[in-house]
C-alpha cells in the first residue's frame, strides 16, 4: 500500500507485518463507525482496492456476548448496520452481516472471511473491545491489516505525540483543523464483489422493522434493557438532528448548554458519534452553514473537537484507557486516604440502576440513562461526582460509574467515557481544602440544578418517572473489558 503519498496516510496505522497479496476483494471489517457515507475505514479500502483493481467487501457482524450486550444495544447497532446496507448499495460496494445467535452460529468468521482477502481494512478505536479485537486478528490472520481512525476530524497521529494537557492539545488542534475539514467519498472502480462467501448473510438492508425487532428478540442480551425511545437508529434521525443542531441549538448553544431543562442546549448527538452513524467532518460541515455569530460555532466545536478528540487521542496513549490507574495519582491516594471515613449516603447497586437512591437530583440524572440512554451533560458532572460518596471505596466508586454509564448509555463504552469519569475522580486542577470522602478532589452540589427557575419542580418530575426493572448484581464487575474478552 502506498501509505506514504496518501493524504489520509496519518489516519492508517498498519497492524502486522503480513505483505499485501493477491485474492479476490479487499474486507472491510466495520466495528463501531456504522456509517457508509464520509467513512475514512471505507474510504482507505476502496482506494486500496481500486489501486489494485480488487473490490470491496464490507462486513459487519454483531456478536451476542459483547460486555453489557442488551436489546438497547443490539437494536442502536443493527438499525445503524442495516442504513450502512442501504448505503454501501447506493456507493456500488458488497456489504455483508451477521447477527450472532442460537440458530445461526459461525465460528470465526472474521479470519475465515479475511483468510482469501489481499488485505484487512478495520477501524482504529482506542476503547472498548474494537481495540483488542483488530489486534488480535492482526496477530493471528496471515492477511495484511490496516487500521484507519474515522472518529476524529484530525488523526490522532497527525499530531505532536506526549501532550500533556487539554489546553496544549486543543492549541495545537486548531492549528490542523481546517486541513482535515473536507473529504470526497471514493468512487469504486471496480464492480461490486459477488463471488462466493463462507456463510450466509444475514441481509439487514432489506429487513423491516418488525423484521429487525424479532431478529433482536432471538438473540441472547439482555431483553429487559429496553431501547430507548428517544434516540431512532437511523441516518434520517442524524440527518434531522443535524438540521436542527444548526438551525435551533448552535444559536441557543452557548446560553443553553447548563441548563438541563432546555432542549435546545444539546444536540443530542453522542450516541450516533459514538456508533460512528455520524462523524465530525459532517457535524461541521452542518454547522459552518448555521446563520450565528463565531462564538456559538466555536463554543460547539470546543466540545466536538477538543475535548471528543482529546479524550481520543489520550485513550490511544493509554494500556486500558477503561482503568481506574488513569487517574492521577495524587487523586487516587487522597481519595484512598478517605476511603475509610463513612459514607452517609452509601446506595446499593440496584437503588443506583433504578434511579432510587435518597437524592432526589441524583435520582433524576440517574433516570435519564436508565429511560433514555443518555444522560445531559450538565447532570452527569453532579450524577459522578455524587457517585464517590455512594459507593463504599473509590475503586468500587470508579467501576459503579463505568458500569451505569457502559450498560446504560448508549453514548457509553466510549474514549469520552473514561475520559469524563476520569475529570469527576480528580483528572482536573485539585478543589480547595481536604474535604471528608473526597480528599483534594474537587465536589460538586446540586444548587446550579436545583436554583433554576421551577429547578425543585422539573426534578421532582425528572426522578418519579416511572421506569422498568433490570437484574442487578450485587456489586459491579471489576474489570469487565479484560475479563471478557472471548475470541474472535
Ligand atoms: C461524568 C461524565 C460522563 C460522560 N460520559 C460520556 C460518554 O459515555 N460518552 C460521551 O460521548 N460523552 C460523555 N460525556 C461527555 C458529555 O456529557 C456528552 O458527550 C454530552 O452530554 C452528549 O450530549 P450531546 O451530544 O447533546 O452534547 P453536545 O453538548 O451537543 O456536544 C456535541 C458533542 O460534543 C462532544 N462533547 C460534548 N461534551 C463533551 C465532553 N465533556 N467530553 C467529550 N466530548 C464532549 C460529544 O461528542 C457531543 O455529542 C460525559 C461527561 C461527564 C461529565
Amino acid at each position: 500500500m502506498s501509505l506514504a503519498t496518501w493524504k489520509d496516510a496519518p489516519r492508517v496505522r498498519p497492524l502486522n507485518e503480513a505483505p499485501l497479496r493477491d485474492g479476490p476483494y479487499i474486507l472491510c471489517w466495520l466495528q463501531q463507525a456504522l456509517r457508509a457515507f464520509d467513512n475514512p475505514v471505507i474510504d482507505a479500502a476502496v482506494r486500496l482496492g481500486n489501486e489494485r483493481g480488487l473490490p470491496v467487501l464490507i462486513y459487519h457482524g454483531l456478536r451476542e456476548d459483547y460486555p453489557f450486550a442488551s436489546d438497547r444495544l443490539h437494536r442502536f447497532a443493527l438499525g445503524a448496520s442495516r442504513d450502512v446496507a442501504r448505503g454501501c448499495a447506493e456507493r456500488g460496494l458488497a456489504c455483508v452481516q451477521y447477527v450472532d445467535r442460537a440458530a445461526k452460529r459461525e465460528k470465526g468468521l472474521v479470519y475465515r472471511l479475511a483468510a482469501p482477502a489481499a488485505a484487512l481494512v478495520l477501524e482504529d478505536q482506542p476503547a472498548f473491545v474494537a481495540q483488542w479485537q483488530a489486534e488480535r486478528v492482526a496477530a493471528r490472520t496471515g492477511t495484511a491489516v490496516f487500521a484507519v481512525n474515522a472518529a476524529c476530524l484530525v488523526p490522532p497521529a497527525a499530531l505532536e505525540q506526549g501532550v500533556g494537557t487539554t489546553s496544549a492539545f486543543r492549541r495545537r488542534h486548531e492549528k490542523l483543523r481546517d486541513a482535515w475539514r473536507d473529504w470526497t467519498d471514493e468512487e469504486p472502480s471496480v464492480a461490486p464483489y459477488a463471488g462466493p462467501l463462507p456463510y450466509e448473510p444475514d441481509h439487514l438492508g432489506s429487513m423491516d422493522d418488525a423484521a429487525s425487532n424479532a431478529l433482536v428478540a432471538s438473540c441472547a442480551v439482555d431483553h429487559a434493557l429496553a431501547p430507548s425511545a428517544m434516540f431512532p437508529p437511523t441516518r434520517a434521525e442524524v440527518l434531522l438532528r443535524l438540521t436542527r443542531l444548526r438551525d435551533e441549538v448552535l444559536p441557543a448553544y452557548a446560553g443553553a448548554r447548563n441548563d438541563a431543562r432546555r432542549p435546545e442546549g444539546a444536540s443530542t448527538l453522542s450516541p450516533y458519534l459514538h456508533f460512528g452513524m455520524v462523524g465530525p467532518r459532517e457535524i461541521m460541515g452542518a454547522i459552518a452553514e448555521a446563520d450565528v455569530p463565531d462564538e456559538s460555532r466555536a463554543k460547539f466545536a470546543d466540545e466536538l473537537l477538543s475535548w471528543r478528540e482529546w479524550f481520543h487521542y489520550k485513550a490511544r496513549s493509554l494500556p486500558v484507557p477503561e482503568n481506574y490507574a488513569r487517574v492521577p495519582k495524587w487523586a487516587r491516594a487522597t481519595l484512598q486516604a478517605h476511603a475509610s471515613e463513612p459514607r452517609p449516603h452509601l446506595e446499593t447497586l440496584d437503588a443506583l440502576v433504578h434511579g432510587e437512591t435518597a437524592d432526589e437530583t441524583w435520582n433524576a440524572c440517574q433516570k435519564q440513562y436508565l429511560l433514555d440512554g443518555w444522560m445531559h451533560n450538565n447532570l452527569r458532572m453532579y450524577w459522578a461526582k455524587k457517585l464517590i460518596a455512594m459507593t463504599p471505596d473509590p475503586d468500587t466508586g470508579w467501576a459503579t460509574a463505568c458500569y451505569l454509564n457502559d450498560r446504560l448509555s448508549l453514548d457509553g463504552r466510549d474514549p469520552s467515557t473514561y475520559g469524563n469519569l476520569a475529570w469527576a475522580f480528580g483528572d482536573a486542577a485539585p478543589g480547595y481544602g481536604d474535604r471528608p470522602i473526597y480528599g483534594l478532589v474537587s465536589t460538586r452540589t446540586d444548587r446550579s440544578i436545583r436554583e433554576r427557575p421551577n429547578g425543585p419542580e422539573w426534578i421532582a418530575a425528572a426522578a418519579s418517572r416511572p421506569t422498568f426493572r433490570l437484574t442487578v448484581p450485587d456489586k459491579p464487575p471489576v474489570d469487565p473489558y479484560l475479563t471478557t474478552k472471548l475470541p474472535i
